[in-house]
């Protein structure tokens, strides 16, 4: 499969313009970079250093480009704190200055920038030497992503969905914001196996991740396979009500894709059982304790007759 082809198999990989983040105290400059880019990426701004670094964080660009000499916080700084940061140190920063001076352009390459763009800036010069940070970022973030997909299903895997977890219940501490978690098992599924053979248990499994994928759109929802016929779904900034609406009109899309399931007690069609749970703004206990709320009512789900969704109310 080609690069471009896999990263469209992938989950949450945007279709959209790569950005880039222009970060100069002098709007000129800034005006210039948005000129020489604006029709290849999505430019974003920030003239000064606390900015930009604020920016990293909420909407990571796939660039910086970065001025040195900035009053208050210069950008030596503004790359020190972003390369120490977990959050924000892979993001690739290009120094840009008006100083030919090898001293800082060895200082600023050691600091971790990948490279350094002296103004007046040559626009193909700029241009070549952004495309190709881009392209290797890029590159870098598919071999990343790859590294936590399920190859048969092309959703994440256990590994991606441990660490997103305990990122996301980080996330909703600090922002108060609540989290949902779905546990979602196939029913009955080694009948289905028995029945149709092992391959059409793989063709099942893949239209139940492909359901699950078009249900929960949300760029920030992370699907996963979480164990053989389990999935576990991670839906940041959703309230129990909204994670059980969802979970709903999940199990009802599952049973309306009609995919016959003869040997099952629960429908002559494959459904699935649904395990709701939701972190509330201001949480205490775990990642792994809203995990194993969400696992706890799979399991009631399971034993109130299958194909349907029980939700556990958020504790305090
Ligand atoms: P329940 O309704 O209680 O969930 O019953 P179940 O039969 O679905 O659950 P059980 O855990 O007993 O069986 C799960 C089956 O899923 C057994 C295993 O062979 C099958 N399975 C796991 N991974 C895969 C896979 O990748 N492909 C196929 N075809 N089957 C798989
Ligand atoms: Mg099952
Ligand atoms: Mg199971």
């Amino acid at each position: 499969m080609n690069s471009f082809a896999l990263s469209s198999a992938l989950p949450d990989t945007p279709a959209a313009k790569p950005k880039l983040l222009v970060v100069d105290d002098q709007p000129i400059n800034i005006q210039v970079m948005h000129q020489l880019f604006a029709g290849e990426y999505q430019v974003f701004m920030a003239t000064s250093g606390p900015q930009a670094i604020k920016l990293c964080k909420t909407n990571p660009p796939d660039l910086v480009l970065l001025d040195i000499v900035m009053p208050g916080m210069d950008g030596h700084e503004v790359c020190r704190q972003l390369k120490a940061d977990t959050e924000t140190r892979d993001i690739p920063i290009i120094f840009v200055t008006a100083h030919t001076d090898s001293d800082q352009e060895s200082q600023g390459l050691e600091l971790g920038a990948v490279d350094f763009i002296t103004k007046p800036v040559v626009p193909a010069v700029v241009r070549a030497r952004v495309r190709t940070h881009v392209t290797l970022k890029q590159q870098s973030d598919l071999l990343r992503k790859m590294v936590f997909l399920d190859g048969l299903l092309g959703v994440f895997n256990r590994r991606y969905f441990d660490q997103q977890i305990e990122t996301e219940w980080s996330r909703s501490q600090r922002s108060g914001t609540p989290l949902s978690v779905l546990m979602i098992d196939v029913d009955f599924f080694k009948r289905y196996n028995d029945t149709y053979g092992h391959l059409a248990g793989d063709d099942c499994l893949r239209s139940v991740a492909t359901e699950i994928r078009h249900v929960l759109r949300r760029p920030a929802d992370v699907v996963a396979r979480y164990g053989g016929e389990e999935f576990a779904c991670i839906l940041p900034e959703t309230p129990l009500v909204d994670a059980i609406t969802l979970a709903k009109t999940l199990e009802q899309s599952v049973r309306a894709l009609g995919i016959p399931h003869s040997s099952s007690d629960t429908a002559k069609v494959v459904t699935v059982s649904i395990g709701a749970a939701c972190k509330p703004p201001i949480g205490s206990g775990t990642a792994s304790d809203l995990v194993s709320q969400a696992d706890a009512q799979l399991y009631r789900a399971k034993h109130l007759g299958r194909g349907q969704v029980c939700a556990a109310e958020p504790q305090n």
